[in-house]
């Protein structure tokens, strides 16, 4: 069933796992031997990184970052951390998994951030990536799904907090941005 306050569901489940199988599948034979530790920014990446970790075939280790640029549906383009990592990444191989790129100002300011602790090498997996909103140059090596300049949620994704449940990913209907 489809929750009310959705429009439109832009990538269902079995098109979000399918996606997320393949992703693993080349990083499993890109970082094979490597031993990686992917670095999931909470709270938006965490059904994508359980499925991605679930898909890896090779060996790794996970931390979190939990960084904040976003007061309901419009970026403050100021970014906060507010949980930083457990372990150094001095020296491996460090894979940021983000749930959605949009301006790029996150990890635009996250990359810089981890590059000053000399990881072995860095790269970034976006379950989603919205190119026409960039105001930082960054393009990710890994992505699910470029996706169009609208605000989604689902699959991990919110609006003021709701919406994380959903297991795809959908448009808000405009009632339920205004209503909020
Ligand atoms: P950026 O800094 O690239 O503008 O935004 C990155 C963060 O903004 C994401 O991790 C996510 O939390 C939030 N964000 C950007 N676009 C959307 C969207 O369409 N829907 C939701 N729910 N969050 C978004």
């Amino acid at each position: 069933m489809v929750h009310p306050d959705i429009e439109r569901i832009l990538l269902d489940e079995d098109t979000i796992r399918a996606r997320v199988k393949e992703l693993a599948g080349r990083l499993s034979s890109d970082y094979a031997g490597k031993k990686p530790v992917m670095i999931g920014i909470l709270k938006g990446s965490i059904p994508f990184m359980a499925d991605l970790m679930r898909s890896m075939g090779e060996d790794h280790t996970v931390d979190f970052m939990c960084l904040s640029s976003y007061s309901g549906a419009a970026s403050t383009g100021v970014v906060r951390m507010i949980l930083d990592l457990r372990e150094s990444i001095q020296d491996r191989d460090v894979l940021v998994v983000e749930d959605i790129i949009d301006t790029g100002l996150t990890l635009g300011y996250l990359r810089q951030n981890l590059l000053t602790r000399q990881p072995r090498s860095l790269e970034l997996v976006t379950l989603l990536d919205k190119p026409d909103c960039r105001k930082v140059t960054i393009s990710p090596k890994y992505f699910g799904f470029k996706i169009p300049n609208e605000f989604v949620v689902g699959y991990g994704l919110d609006y003021n907090e709701a919406y994380r449940h959903l297991p795809y990913i959908g448009v808000l209907k405009g009632s339920a941005v205004r209503g909020s």
